[in-house]
């Protein structure tokens, strides 16, 4: 229903519950936020209100100034803790928060399943988490002929994108390449809004209040690589595309 994201120079946690909160209008049955630091993912979720999520993370150090954030509506499995949002492959080497529907996702399950691959919840959008890892664990069988660090990334996820039918609004984050957020958008929207230093990501502009107000509208099938200084933005199926910063002033 609600996706947050933050990467820059202050701990995530800080943003990515301010955005939540400001992001429960549109109504939510669980929210959770996933930080990353010294390559370890931190996950805090719960079924509930955004307050409960807070009383949980005052419990928690959540230090890390990378992070994605979610507020779910249910659509495949009920409102429980595990089926919140974010999900992750089983070893925690990567995160995402989605938004929509994979239609797919019950052959893409059995498929894994078959594969040994194990779910923990009942959603649609943990096939998206295993089948990310499980593209990463093929992928780093292979040489690429590229000296872009971020390729096999880029490969992964266009590769996994490619497998899903539905729509979906996702943010993602990896153990391995800990200074990038990666935004995906096939029928359900996402905005990154451009900071000093720091970068937002968020399901629409009202977390971005008083924050920036620069912002770059993500369109179906595009991809955004997004560093605490950088967006980068890349088509589902070719390569880099330019991309417009737009200004504009968001009503608080
Ligand atoms: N289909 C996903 C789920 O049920 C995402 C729902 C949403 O957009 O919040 O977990």
């Amino acid at each position: 229903c609600g996706i947050v994201g933050y990467i820059g120079h202050v701990p995530a946690a800080e943003f990515l519950l301010d955005g939540l909160r400001r992001l429960e209008y549109r109504g939510y049955d669980s929210s959770g936020i996933a930080t990353l630091e010294d390559g370890e993912l931190d996950i805090a979720k719960t079924a509930g209100r955004v307050e409960d999520l807070a009383s949980l993370l005052k419990r928690r150090q959540h230090h890390g100034s990378i992070g994605i954030g979610h507020t779910r509506w249910a659509t495949h499995g009920p409102a429980n803790d595990e089926n919140a949002h974010p999900h992750c492959d089983s070893d925690q080497i990567l995160a995402l928060v989605h938004n929509g529907v994979i239609e797919n996702f019950r052959a893409i399950k059995d498929y894994l399943i078959e594969k040994g691959y194990e779910f923990k919840s009942a959603t649609d959008t943990e096939v998206v988490a295993q089948l990310l890892a499980y593209e990463l664990d093929k992928v780093s069988d292979q040489t690429l002929d590229s000296e872009d660090p971020l390729a096999p990334l880029i490969l992964v996820v266009q590769r996994t994108l490619a497998k899903l039918r539905g729509t979906y609004g996702l943010a993602m984050v990896f153990r391995d390449w800990p200074h990038v957020i990666v935004a995906a958008r096939l029928g359900s929207p996402l905005v990154i809004g451009v900071g000093e230093g720091e970068n937002f990501i968020a399901s629409d502009s009202s977390p971005l209040a008083g924050r920036t107000n620069k912002i770059v509208y993500l369109a179906d099938n595009e991809i955004a690589l997004v560093t605490s200084d950088t967006i980068r933005v890349i088509h589902r199926d070719q390569g880099d595309i330019a991309h417009d910063v737009q200004t504009f002033e968001i009503d608080a």
